[in-house]
């Protein structure tokens, strides 16, 4: 099929209109008219990741992080960012990334992490278009009431991780979650005034951990990384159903080797 059929279909379940308007979404390398056999979904276009989608013969890469973010101003081939470009030219495979507009979307990567911690009636947290109803991060309830520690191995089991940081503000039985995919420690406030027992993000500094106690709100950093990986999985299960129903032939292979560079020692 061609590369702007993918592209049609992630943009079905993430349309381009609700990224923020930072965001560097859409096309990235590539043409909508080349022919697109194989795709890789990732989390990052890192070298490793690319080097395996040449092994693998892919002729596309979906990613969550724009490969280009803050504009290109030059791309030299003796450094890391040009060395990438080059292997994906030189070797015809097209990059297409879904960010802000994947957190947004009703079954992006909000959606995927709530599921994934226990959460039931999901509702906006911080909305970014309300014409849209559109949000960022989601707000919900856990079926039962949990002690904090229950809720902290929930998460670590969700999200298959041995370890998170947590900032324990209080002891209160945990029923209502905020979340917020990646990098949200700039929600902790909101959170606290949405009545959340716990909110749960990624990349939290030591004031967004002061802010939280202060605001009496319990919250876990589980890592961005954690955070937003198993968007990979569920994003292949989508583009590959897709493709079924569109009665169309296409491979979908997803970043099975990438691990978070943050580890506990
Ligand atoms: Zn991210």
């Amino acid at each position: 099929m061609k590369c702007q059929t993918v592209i049609d279909m992630v943009e079905r379940l993430a349309p381009k209109g609700l990224a923020e308007e930072w965001d560097n979404p859409g096309l990235l390398v590539g043409s909508p008219g080349q022919e697109v056999e194989k795709v890789l979904v990732c989390l990052d276009v890192s070298l490793p990741v690319v080097e395996y989608a040449i092994e693998q013969k892919a002729d596309m890469i979906v990613a969550h992080h724009p490969l280009i973010f803050k504009g290109l101003r030059h791309v030299r081939t003796d450094l890391h960012d040009g060395r990438i470009l080059r292997l994906l030219l030189s070797h015809d495979i097209a990059v297409y990334a879904a960010h802000t507009n994947l957190d947004i979307a009703a079954g992006g990567v909000n959606d995927v992490l709530a599921e994934l911690v226990g959460l039931q009636e999901t509702d906006s947290f911080v909305m970014t278009d309300c014409e849209k109803n559109a949000s960022m991060g989601r707000i919900g309830y856990l079926p039962e009431n949990k002690s904090l520690d229950e809720f902290v191995e929930q998460v670590k089991k969700g999200l298959g991780i041995k370890h998170l940081r947590l900032v324990r503000a209080n002891d209160r039985p945990v029923r209502k979650v905020a979340v917020c995919s990646g990098s949200g420690a700039e929600f902790v406030a909101k959170a606290a005034f949405r009545g959340a027992d716990v909110y749960l993000t990624g990349d939290v500094k030591y004031h967004d951990a002061q802010q939280a106690v202060q605001q009496n709100i319990n919250l876990i950093d589980a890592g961005h990384f954690a955070t937003e990986f198993p968007m990979v999985r569920a994003l292949s299960v989508y583009l590959k159903k897709e493709a079924a129903e569109l009665k169309k032939e296409l491979c979908v292979i997803q970043d099975e080797m990438s691990r978070d560079f943050f580890e506990f020692v």
